[in-house]
């Protein structure tokens, strides 16, 4: 069989009566998976530490590592020209399929996705308007978003020259709604803290005829988000390609409403004139960007979230074995849904912060991330590759030892 075949035959073997552990190479990325040793080794040459991921999906720790096929998609299409506008229409149309909307387009990140379909809702069709942005004289240019969810991922929505109007409650929408309203935004991961709730969000954009999107950035876990806030009636929906989903780290997914996607590429790439013009994705993260979500979405997710509660566990019990050291596993009710373990310990006990913990980890072999802060280390496994969370299990027991002498 060849590798891929192999892995695929892998891949299915049900969850059920198989012993789980990290050893299935599932989401592998390790060993049976990984592909031939590099001819060059550039980080190595370049002296760019590398490091085993126990914190996560984050931009500055370079997002995630992409699945095989995601990128023997990018080494193909690297390899071929096509027009843009083609790959946009064919895997818009595919993205909108899975995730139930009526259309969607790869951005540059979700971040990029908050600015083009902000511009889009601004701008409509008028390519007068399009030439126009930032300066909104004599358009629409305010945008509601509750206190809670007024955080610095706004700054996204005011690249475009719209500016924010805090509300709170029910009647505060009332009250702002204006013919300078453009749009009501609502951040996923701040839902529960706000007193607007996200289908009563959407209720209100209908009733004042006012289009609504939502960030849901690292919410891509459950995988049902993925088409519950376009069923929901949201107009326009933002999601980060190189977080859970494990697509192309500077790709995302900007879907909703037809006229609102094609407004929005009016505001991108490959057309210039405008504001998007250097939030440019190519063919490659387009069409890998597709691939990537295909494969999320079809994966078994139960199966999955075993792996990562089984990876959980193996570093859990590592350091739960040492006296004075305690442990959690949750899971935030937003954003990054994935099994979270938090290490703390006794400093009587354990005779270092950890801060100085991490750095240990950080500058040790392997290097090892993690967050936390003074007092706790927070780790999650969604990013370890296959055999990893027995490395850091390993190295947490090492370093605990060291200080608990
Ligand atoms: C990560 C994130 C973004 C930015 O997404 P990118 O894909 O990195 O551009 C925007 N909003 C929220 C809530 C995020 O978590």
């Amino acid at each position: 069989m060849k590798r891929r075949e192999v892995i695929k035959n892998l891949s299915i073997i049900p969850v059920s009566g198989v012993v789980l552990g990290s050893a299935i190479p599932f989401e592998s990325t390790s060993a049976a998976s990984a592909p031939p040793a590099p001819k060059r080794d550039i980080f190595k040459e370049l002296g760019i530490r590398t490091f085993i991921n126990a914190a996560g999906t984050y931009t500055a720790l370079s997002g995630c590592i992409m699945h095989e096929e995601t990128v023997e998609t990018i080494r193909y299409s690297s390899q071929k020209f096509a027009a843009i506008d083609d790959c946009q229409d064919a895997v818009g149309k595919k993205i909108a399929e899975l995730c139930q909307a009526e259309a969607a387009m790869v951005t540059a990140g979700c971040w990029s996705a908050l600015v083009l379909g902000t511009a889009g809702v601004l701008t409509g069709m008028d390519q007068q308007k399009v030439a126009q942005l930032p300066h909104l004289e004599n358009m629409k240019s305010e945008i509601l978003v509750q206190k809670e969810h007024n955080h610095g991922y706004v700054h996204a929505l005011t690249n475009t020259g719209a500016k924010i109007v805090v509300v709170e409650t029910a009647e505060d929408v009332a009250k702002a709604v204006n013919e300078k309203t453009a749009m009501m935004w609502f951040l996923n991961y701040a839902g529960p803290n706000g007193k607007i709730q996200a289908n009563e969000w959407v209720a209100l954009g209908k009733k004042y005829g006012i289009p609504t999107m939502i960030d849901m950035a690292a919410d891509s876990t459950p995988v049902e988000n993925l088409s519950k806030f376009n069923k929901m009636g949201f107009d326009l929906v933002c999601v980060s390609g190189g977080k859970g989903l494990r697509g192309p780290q500077s790709a995302g997914i900007l879907m909703g409403k037809k006229e609102h996607i094609a407004a929005a590429r009016l505001n991108a790439p490959p057309r210039g004139g405008n504001i998007g013009r250097g939030m440019k994705v190519n063919k490659e993260e387009i069409l890998g960007m597709y691939v990537a979500l295909e494969k999320f979405i079809n994966r078994d997710h139960q199966a999955q979230w075993k792996i990562w509660e089984n990876r959980i566990a193996v570093m859990e019990n590592a350091a739960k074995a040492f006296p004075g050291v305690t442990t959690s596993v949750t899971v935030p009710p937003v954003a990054n849904i994935t099994p979270t373990l938090s290490i703390s310990w006794d400093t009587t006990k354990i005779k270092v912060d950890c801060n100085e913990f991490r750095n240990r980890l950080r500058k040790g072999e392997p290097s090892i991330e993690m967050m936390g802060s003074k007092d706790n280390l927070v780790i999650t496994a969604w990013m370890l590759k296959d055999g990893e969370d027995k490395i850091v299990a390993k190295r947490i027991a090492e370093e605990l030892k060291k200080a608990s002498a």
